[in-house]
């Protein structure tokens, strides 16, 4: 997979040190002072500005007042406080850019999104309010397989085209990094189809991880033949999804509307055979074990977790398994269930947020809004929500060596904000306050 790129080490001793510390360690604390590769200074440099560098473990945030961020290669090859920048930091090429005493953080990660599908559920929506029951609605044809119809109809470039769409919301919310599910084809050739539009986003000025969601929905075709299905998918999709290098991970519906624990067991087992980490939903509505077989498999992350209870918690713990949750979702589907973040947080489980943009259960197509819904639903803490599109949502792609903090070796993937703290991140609903993107150092 692309996850882990390895981080070049400079040759300067003490900035070596750094980048192994920053690839051993995921949360080493930010060096206070730094020095640049003997005679190279940066190609570009941010002065006058604060930073959010989100490194656990010291003060809130990883804050650093008056900072200065030095970029070389797309990369941060330093970052601390403007004072103690080193004295060859800068030449007559360097891009020296002020950045008005602004915030700057890692750019923000969506790390569970269904952004790629065609039509919509807006019908069924309005149906539901002016009294349809679900079952009168799925009998007229609704719900997710009128998604699967849609998609399966669609052209690769009306794909491409009405994702790129809802691609631009998140980029206003400051995303530098998203994930891109499939899932809404199954059947081989709409899952693949689904991928190469995922794929063909990251030219957009965002980076793009895919995840191939093989078990979603049962497609009709193969209703009361589950186990069936998932020998299709394990011996007739995934193969080519592999050969083509589509996905980055795989995904799996555990609930007992679509799949069983053993039945997701047996495609990630099939999938780890060709190097591909797991990620689930689970339990989004009832205790179904998705979580347990998430730690039993060290899948990257559990995703939704309204009915996780404490054991699976303490499991995902011990298994570093991050807990992804949706507000989205729990919110349009007017949820009164919360996930367990108390226990979450108790016992050291990472906690990322993502919007979970879906045709149907989840319209939501801006990161900033699922930040300030895990705080106003489920008592998140600014920190914790930021945290959670930051560090923890890099974690859950299996990225953190790599981006999700400011850190000397890291991706310089950043936001830059008019806002008076990070704490205004989360504040505002439906207000982006992004002032500047860059990708890999370059204003995007
Ligand atoms: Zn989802």
């Amino acid at each position: 997979m692309t996850a882990r790129a390895d981080l070049p080490l400079p040759s300067c001793p003490r900035v070596a040190g750094i980048h192994a510390a920053a690839a051993s360690h995921e949360w080493m604390p930010v060096p206070s002072t730094g020095m640049t590769e003997e005679g190279v200074p940066f190609d570009t440099l941010l002065v006058d500005c604060r930073a959010a560098t989100m490194v656990a473990g010291g003060v809130a945030y990883g804050a650093i007042e008056a900072a200065a961020v030095g970029i070389r290669d797309g990369r941060i090859a330093w970052i601390g406080p403007e004072a103690d920048l080193p004295d060859d930091a800068a030449s007559a090429h360097t891009d020296v850019q002020r950045l008005g005493g602004r915030w700057v953080t890692p750019g923000l990660i969506d790390c569970h999104t269904h952004l790629v599908f065609a039509g919509d559920r807006v019908g069924e929506f309005e149906a539901r309010l002016n009294g349809a029951t679900y079952q009168e609605i799925a009998a007229a044809g609704g719900g997710i397989l009128s998604t699967v119809r849609a998609t399966r109809a669609a052209s690769l470039d009306q794909l491409i085209e009405s994702a790129a769409d809802r691609l631009e919301s998140l980029k206003r919310d400051g995303v530098t990094t998203v994930e891109i599910k499939s899932g809404y084809g199954l059947d081989r050739e709409t899952e693949l189809k689904m991928l190469r539009a995922a794929r063909a986003l990251e030219g957009r000025g965002v980076r793009v991880t895919t995840t191939y969601l093989g078990l979603h929905a049962l497609p009709p075709a193969f209703a009361g033949r589950a186990d069936a299905y998932v020998d299709h998918v394990i011996a007739d999709i995934l193969p080519d999804v592999v050969a083509e290098r589509l996905a980055d991970a795989v995904d799996a519906y555990v609930e007992p509307i679509a799949f069983t624990p053993e039945q997701a067991e047996r495609f990630f087992a099939a999938a780890a055979e060709h190097g591909l980490p797991a990620k689930l939903h689970a339990e989004q509505f009832s205790d179904s074990g998705g979580a347990r077989l998430a730690t039993r498999i060290r899948a990257l992350s559990a995703d939704h977790l309204e009915y996780a209870d404490e054991a699976a918690v303490v499991a995902m713990a011990a298994a570093s398994v991050v807990a992804v949750l949706l507000p989205g979702a729990y919110l349009a589907l007017r949820e009164t269930r919360p996930p367990p973040v108390d226990a979450l947080r108790r016992h050291g489980v990472a906690l990322a947020v993502a919007p979970d943009c879906t045709p149907g259960p989840s319209p939501l197509t801006s990161l900033l809004a699922a930040m300030n819904l895990g705080c106003a639903l489920w008592r998140l803490t600014p920190e914790e929500a930021l945290a959670g599109t930051t560090r923890a949502a890099a974690q859950a792609l299996g990225l953190a060596a790599d981006r999700g903090t400011l850190e000397a070796g890291k991706r310089a993937d950043l936001a830059v904000w008019d806002v008076s703290t990070p704490a205004e991140l989360s504040y505002w609903l439906c207000r982006s306050r992004l002032w500047r993107r860059y990708l890999g150092g370059v204003v995007s």
